[in-house]
């Protein structure tokens, strides 16, 4: 059971031996607030740049020295003084002495005096004295004699030093995820290493009676284990570190002891079993194990009932069994933390897009509608999804995006505009 309540703020049954809780669910703003203010970031290591794809960087990364270092070649040809070359055309070509090479990596050993020039590559350093480069297909080598064709203007095909990073500027601010540029601009800074704040452990643990691992044989009533998969791969995704995995038989003492061993772990997902059945003992066993409630149930539809509660160095949720409801409430919940754990911001990118249908939004919750986006001529479009049931997992596949429809919105009508946060591509 869980989904769908009594009356917003009555529980409709509880355990036995625990007091009804009489507070309503709390809005998910307040939620994510209670979450936050818990995730301080994780102490600080460094990272090889080689292994810090994804990390979040803890420190501002700044350039000590500009990049690149040294006034350099945009084209293959040949430095020259422009002055040199200031009359030169198709018909009456300059004519140059070339006297060097400076090749990438090679510099040249001689600068650059009047009437001469030095063959030059893309990226190679400048000698002194040059004031442009010649692009080779203006020229025309003699021997030792260079024709140029064209008029270069100073500075021509010049590169010049800290053009793209000036020295003593800072590049990336600590929070910045590093991504693929991320990575190549610390590489170009010097960088061996980062600092970012260590990953979260998470452990996932799953919840019922009913549920058999993924290729289990299933007896009657019994279900494959989905929420086994799905909330430690949303978790990896979110920057995880270790994520490791348990399941537990809805008993009592079982519940206890197994949450017990996972304690160590910067956050514990605990999946179903968190709600008011008889055979609901996650919220028992965590108030034995001394995890303190922050908050019980959130305004959100799917993923109303959802706990959470901490203890000094971990941060514990107890997510709803329904396969989407799990997903939402990670998304909305257990990704800011594990964001804020690594010291990272951690929205969501967002747009707007417009209602391609009609859709009702009944409650006083905030609905996160999942919906297909498409790109037309004049932006972004969505369709709502026909299947929003919190059960039906397959709706995740068709959707890019979460529609996030505050409480009492009411209908909403096609044309309307909405903001969507964006699912993973990943
Ligand atoms: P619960 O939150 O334990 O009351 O479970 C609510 C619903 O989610 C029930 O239909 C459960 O069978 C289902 N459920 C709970 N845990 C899982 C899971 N790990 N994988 C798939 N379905 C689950
Ligand atoms: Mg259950």
């Amino acid at each position: 059971m869980a989904e769908e309540p009594g009356p917003a703020g009555l529980a409709r049954t509880a355990p036995r031996g625990e007091p009804r809780s009489s507070r309503g669910p709390i809005s998910l703003e307040d939620a994510r607030e209670a979450v936050l203010s818990r995730a301080a970031p994780l102490p600080v290591e460094p990272v090889p740049l080689d292994c810090a794809l994804g990390r979040t960087l803890a420190e501002p990364a700044v350039a000590r020295q500009p990049v690149q270092g040294f006034d350099n070649s945009q084209m293959d040809g040949f430095a020259v003084r422009a002055v040199d070359a200031a009359s030169a055309g198709e018909r009456s070509p300059a004519r140059l002495r070339i006297v060097a090479e400076s090749s990438a990596g090679h510099p040249p050993r001689r600068g650059l005096g009047p009437g001469e020039a030095i063959a030059i590559s893309t990226g190679a350093m400048l000698p002194d004295g040059a004031t442009a480069v010649v692009r080779v297909e203006d020229t025309r080598r003699e021997d030792d004699a260079l024709l140029v064709f064209a008029r270069v203007p100073p500075g021509a095909n010049i590169r010049r030093r800290g053009e793209d990073i000036a020295g003593g500027s800072t590049v990336l601010e600590p929070g910045t995820r590093l991504g693929a540029a991320e990575l190549g601009v610390l590489a170009s800074l010097g960088a061996a290493s980062v600092p970012c704040h260590r990953q979260p452990r998470v452990a996932v643990l799953t919840c019922g009676d009913e549920l058999v691992q993924a290729g289990g044989r299933l007896a009657p009533g019994a279900i494959h284990d989905s929420n086994a998969l799905s909330i430690p791969a949303l978790a990896k995704l979110a920057g995880a570190g270790a994520v490791s995995t348990g399941w537990m038989p809805d008993e009592a003492e079982a519940t206890r002891t197994t949450i017990a061993a996972r304690l160590d772990a910067d956050v514990v997902a605990i999946c179903g079993g968190v709600s008011v059945g008889e055979h609901d003992h996650v919220k028992g066993a965590l108030a034995e194990l001394g995890v303190e409630e922050a908050f019980w149930r959130v305004a959100l539809k799917p993923g109303q009932p959802t706990w959470f509660g901490s203890r000094p160095g971990t941060l514990v949720f107890g997510l709803p069994g329904n396969p989407v409801s799990a997903m939402v409430a990670f998304l909305f919940l257990v990704r800011p933390a594990l964001a804020g754990l690594q010291g990272s911001r951690s929205e969501r990118p967002r747009t707007i897009a417009v209602l391609d249908n009609d859709c009702d939004t009944p409650g006083g919750r905030t609905r996160a509608l999942r919906c297909r986006l498409e790109l037309k001529e004049d932006g972004w479009h969505a369709r709502v999804g026909s299947r929003q049931g919190s059960h039906v997992l397959t709706s995740m596949l068709d959707a890019d995006a979460l529609a996030l429809v505050p409480a009492g919105t009411g209908a909403l009508r096609a044309g309307e505009r909405l903001e969507v946060e964006l699912l993973e591509p990943s």
